[in-house]
């Protein structure tokens, strides 16, 4: 096969460690290493005709793994398959196998294969027909398409038509196959096979929906006369069986977890960027770290990916690295080395950066720095060689959401013939993508999950060769976590995936649409005079008298239209005359994209479709002003046309990008379940008034600062004028209690707690719940919910001016904790429901940083520390005796507070 020695490969990576251990301002944490592991063959069980087999030679398999057979044997017993093995390990031979064996012996036996996008469906498409390719033996016998938003009408009507596998998307299926089974019902009646692939991203509310619709699904299947065998492939989680069931509404899985197949020896290093300012424990930028990380393996010509947890990581990062690999340097500075002089000071999050004793915090800042000082990039030392830029163009790559498809499909390409060496990427490259095999993966920042930290370590290691990870952490709780006891990451088994098929705010609408598919009908109590149809009274997760009274609920409100027999047996139809699946998004919202298009008249790019930004995004993004971030380059949004969803833009050579300042209102809603559970009674001091409810979130976007790259100094502002978001979740909510409004009576200080306590709670709850820190957002008002609700407003980002801050602390801080998806998906309310414990994990954590002055782990980066100014605290006898830095009081006082107050609602709960 040609491959390098792997004992020469190990030492190479070996001598890549080291050298990465060496980098300055970055601290070892540990090394873990796995060693190899042999595969262990099986057979190709009797069943699987030999042209089959055949297929399978072609690509390079001779024969199943033990695992992969396995799956086969269980799925020829009748069973339901779930694959959850590690990337790489051959989950899609046992689905394709079967299939495959389906078709042959059946010509008309169909499979549907889901996937959770549009590129993923194509992509197996694709391995499909490689299977059954010229030179094989089943060369055109079996046809193979994808059905989604993209295909063409005729090319639907024949996959319709014709194909053996139909590959799409739960949203496809939802909309555009259930409403119209009567259109597919060839295909549905010799439905033999439905894959889901990727079933650890079905959780959550997205997770619930689709198992609505798979309900759905198994309505009209059994009405057109098929029962489908189901093969599910997960990542590794801990539950697969148990959210096969859930997802699935089917019992008898057959769970492989333990994989048969070889893998290569493994190292993964987990590296944490060292504290550069003790005085206010500000760590090195952990991208600034990542890009010195990956200089490291771009010098050892490994093919690298690297995960980036947000999209302006990932444009960042392609972007320095790019000037890296060109030899652009920042006035010949490496950007690792320890700087000297004001503007090259360390930078803590949100560009905070430690200067004289007078002028503090970034309005300060921003007063004192003289405008010709961003006039000229300072990057651009010398003359670049346009050669070396292509060059970098060419191997470095950015990888995210809102790309084009085809801009995507030519970075995946790239990736897998060689020419891409380093490739930036979000969690859109996550999943099981044809990229081919890498060298290493690097993990900007801890992913959140250990399960999401594992798939993507998997995407590193060619076959049996040796392959590398490294973890940078970020100066984020959790991460800093992961650094004080890498065993939470190491000795313990990834987390669990869940999903809640049966809520309620989910489960109607999905009744809705199928009463449309087909109406429900229940037979009077004693009767015996239709034969009993599954799909006619049943849904999975609910007996016959749930689903009864929850579709009489919808009868009674004018939702569905019920129906008495003459012999007593209950009908429901769909009523109206709208189409009740377009109502329903699976993914949370209905509005539509955005999407950037170039405004150059008169030249020939003008009107070209460049992007697409989430509705929710575009007013952060797309702004006039703003500046595009796609791929290295820069575009300013010149207008944004919001009816039409569009966003004019041109390319700019500019030397700061663009940050949106948010503004949130939070309102509690009807439904507000105060004090549940408060230990303390009415009129105690000590008790913290709280309670969990629906919640309305506007966000507006008043104005946007300008940031330099690679310093992310804040050269400027601009107002905006656009309209505001709305969100309507589930919250929950914690008041400060009377005697901690006592004992804090300085509205500084209170704002301050109550913004570090946000910061606290927040980062916890989405480590004790399992979920995404993004999941959750936080906000802090000035008072309880009252029975007008509350306005209340909370900083995103970084330059609040002082004098809000003091404004909000005014009455009674109250912090509020939300679910960020549309409806929620109840993860505030149960961080609320665990009370007092709760907060005692908050205040472990909090104890737990190892910082001596309060640092952004601990206290977060949204408390003023405008200290000595008139906002400020009174420093000490102490203090002033010693002539401390205002900023380390500050933070050592925010610190306190923090930890008081956290104290004080332990003991009023
Ligand atoms: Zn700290």
């Amino acid at each position: 096969m040609g491959r390098v020695p792997v004992g020469h490969a190990s030492a190479r990576l070996d001598h890549v460690v080291a050298s990465i251990t060496d980098l300055e301002d970055i601290d070892l944490v540990t090394v873990r290493r796995t060693p190899p592991r042999a595969g262990v063959s099986g057979e190709w069980p009797a069943w699987i005709d030999a042209r089959v087999r055949q297929c399978f030679a072609t690509i390079g398999v001779d024969r199943p793994y033990a695992h992969q057979q396995r799956g086969l044997d269980a799925l020829h017993a009748g069973r339901d398959l779930v694959l959850a093995t590690a990337t790489a390990s051959g989950k899609s031979l046992c689905y394709q196998a079967p299939v495959l064996q389906a078709a042959l012996a059946d010509p008309a036996a169909r499979a549907l294969f889901l996937f959770p996008t549009k590129a993923l469906a194509r992509d197996q498409v694709e391995a499909f027909r490689k299977l059954v390719g010229p030179n094989t033996p089943l060369q055109g016998c079996v046809g193979a398409g994808t059905y989604d938003g993209d295909t063409p009408p005729d090319q639907r009507r024949a996959a319709r038509a014709r194909a053996h596998v139909i590959a799409t998307n739960p949203d496809m299926l939802h909309r555009a196959v259930l409403p119209h089974h009567d259109r597919w019902s060839a295909f549905l009646s010799g439905l033999r096979y439905v894959v889901i692939d990727e079933l650890h991203t079905y959780r959550g509310v997205f997770g619930s929906h689709v198992a609505n619709v798979l309900r759905r699904l198994w309505r009209v299947c059994a009405f057109h006369g098929s029962r489908p065998q189901l093969i599910t492939c997960s990542a590794t989680i801990a539950n697969p069986r148990e959210l096969a069931a859930s997802l699935c509404a089917r019992e008898d899985f057959e769970v492989i977890d333990q994989s048969s197949a070889p893998v290569g020896p493994r190292t993964f290093v987990v590296v944490n960027p060292a504290v550069v300012d003790p005085l206010t424990g500000v760590r090195r930028d952990y991208l600034k770290c990542t890009r010195a990380v990956l200089g490291r393996l771009r010098a050892a010509d490994l093919t690298t990916l690297a995960f980036c947890r947000t999209r302006k990581a990932v444009e960042l990062l392609t972007r320095y690295l790019r000037e890296d690999e060109c030899g652009v340097h920042e006035r010949d500075r490496s950007p690792m080395q320890p700087t000297n002089g004001v503007n090259q000071q360390p930078l803590g999050p949100g560009g905070f950066r430690p200067q004289g004793k007078t002028a503090i915090g970034p309005w300060a800042r921003l007063q004192n720095q003289p405008a010709s000082q961003f006039r000229r990039p300072p990057e651009h030392a010398g003359p670049v060689d346009p050669g070396a830029v292509a060059r970098a163009r060419r191997t470095i790559r950015g990888y995210r959401g809102g790309y084009l498809p085809e801009h995507r499909r030519e970075i995946e390409a790239a990736l897998r013939e060689g020419e891409a060496k380093v490739v930036t990427s979000t969690n859109a490259l996550e999943l099981g993508m044809d990229i081919g095999g890498l060298d290493a993966v690097v993990l900007a920042g801890y992913p959140g999950t250990r399960a999401a930290t594992w798939q993507r370590s998997g995407r590193a290691g060619r076959r049996q060769d040796p392959s590398l990870t490294i973890m940078v952490l970020s100066s984020r709780p959790l991460d800093q976590f992961v650094c004080a006891a890498p065993e939470f990451l190491f000795g313990e088994p990834p987390e669990h995936a869940r999903l809640d098929a049966l809520n309620p705010e989910i489960l109607v609408p999905h009744l809705r649409c199928a009463a449309y598919e087909l109406p429900f009908g229940f037979q009077a109590p004693g009767s015996v005079s239709e034969v009993e149809q599954p799909w006619w009274s049943s849904w999975g997760g609910l007996t016959t008298e749930e689903l009864a009274g929850a579709l009489d609920y919808l009868g009674e409100r004018g939702a569905l239209l019920r129906e008495q027999e003459a012999d007593g047996g209950l009908r429901f139809y769909a009523i109206g005359s709208a189409f009740p699946a377009d109502a329903v998004d699976l993914r949370g919202s209905l509005e539509e994209n955005f999407t950037v298009v170039e405004d150059v008249p008169g030249r020939a790019e003008h009107g070209r479709i460049l992007a697409e930004v989430d509705f929710e995004d575009g007013p952060l993004y797309l702004h006039p002003g703003a500046i595009y971030p796609l791929e290295g380059k820069t575009y300013e949004v010149r207008r944004l046309d919001w009816d039409e969803r569009k966003a004019y833009v041109h390319e700019a050579a500019v030397t700061y990008y663009t940050e949106a300042v948010c503004n949130l209102r939070v309102r509690m809603l009807e439904g507000d379940r105060s004090d549940e559970g408060s230990g303390a009674s009415q009129g105690d001091p000590r008790r913290v008034p709280s309670g969990t409810g629906y919640a309305h979130v506007v966000r507006a976007v008043p104005g946007f600062k300008k940031l330099r790259f690679r310093t992310h100094e804040n050269v400027g502002f601009g107002p905006v004028k656009l309209p505001d978001l709305e969100l309507h979740t589930i919250a929950a909510y914690w008041g400060f209690p009377d005697q901690l409004l006592a004992w804090l009576g300085d509205p500084h200080r209170r704002s301050n707690a109550a913004l570090a306590a946000a910061h606290a709670i927040r980062h916890v709850a989405a480590m004790v719940l399992m979920c995404e820190v993004q999941d959750l957002c936080h906000a802090v008002t000035s008072g309880l919910p009252g029975p007008d609700g509350v306005t209340a407003w909370a900083p995103v980002g970084f330059g609040r001016p002082p004098a809000e801050a003091s404004m909000l602390a005014s009455g009674r801080p109250t912090i509020y904790l939300y679910d960020d998806l549309p409806g929620g998906a109840g993860l505030s309310t149960q961080a609320h429901a665990l009370g007092r414990p709760f907060f005692e994990r908050v205040l472990a954590a909090v104890r737990g940083c190892g910082c001596a002055n309060g640092c952004p782990t601990c206290i977060g980066t949204e408390v003023a520390l405008d200290a000595g100014g008139s906002f400020g605290p009174t420093p000490t006898e102490a203090e002033r005796v010693n002539l401390e830095h205002p900023e380390a009081v500050a933070r050592r006082h925010a610190r306190a507070d923090l930890i008081a107050t956290i104290e004080a609602m332990i003991d009023g709960l």
